[in-house]
């Protein structure tokens, strides 16, 4: 499935993503997609609760396959390592 962000924009002062892999046009920040796509890797083999987990576990597999939630997590990866030290400094 190819990439489904349409665009950019800004809410409160915070900038947002349009996901339209998710009902209801949802609006989530790139870290929070990034948190997402990272929290379907690690529950992908759990099995749900009840139904409402289960609901659950199928939104988080959506962001498992999502190749932006991959792009940000790598982002946020990298935003977390923080700037490398050099060698001769
Ligand atoms: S990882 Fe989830 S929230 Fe983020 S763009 Fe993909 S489907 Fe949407």
């Amino acid at each position: 499935m190819e990439a489904m962000i349409e665009s950019v924009s800004t809410i409160d002062g915070v900038e947002v993503i349009h996901c339209t892999r998710q009902p209801g046009s949802l609006k989530i920040t790139k870290r929070s997609c990034a948190l997402r796509y990272l929290q379907a890797k690690e529950e992908c083999l759990k099995v749900p609760k009840d139904e409402f987990d289960l609901i659950r576990a199928h939104s988080l597999q959506i962001c498992g396959n999502c190749p932006e939630g991959k792009r940000f997590a790598k982002e946020l990866s990298r935003t977390n390592r923080g700037p490398r030290k050099r060698k001769d400094a």
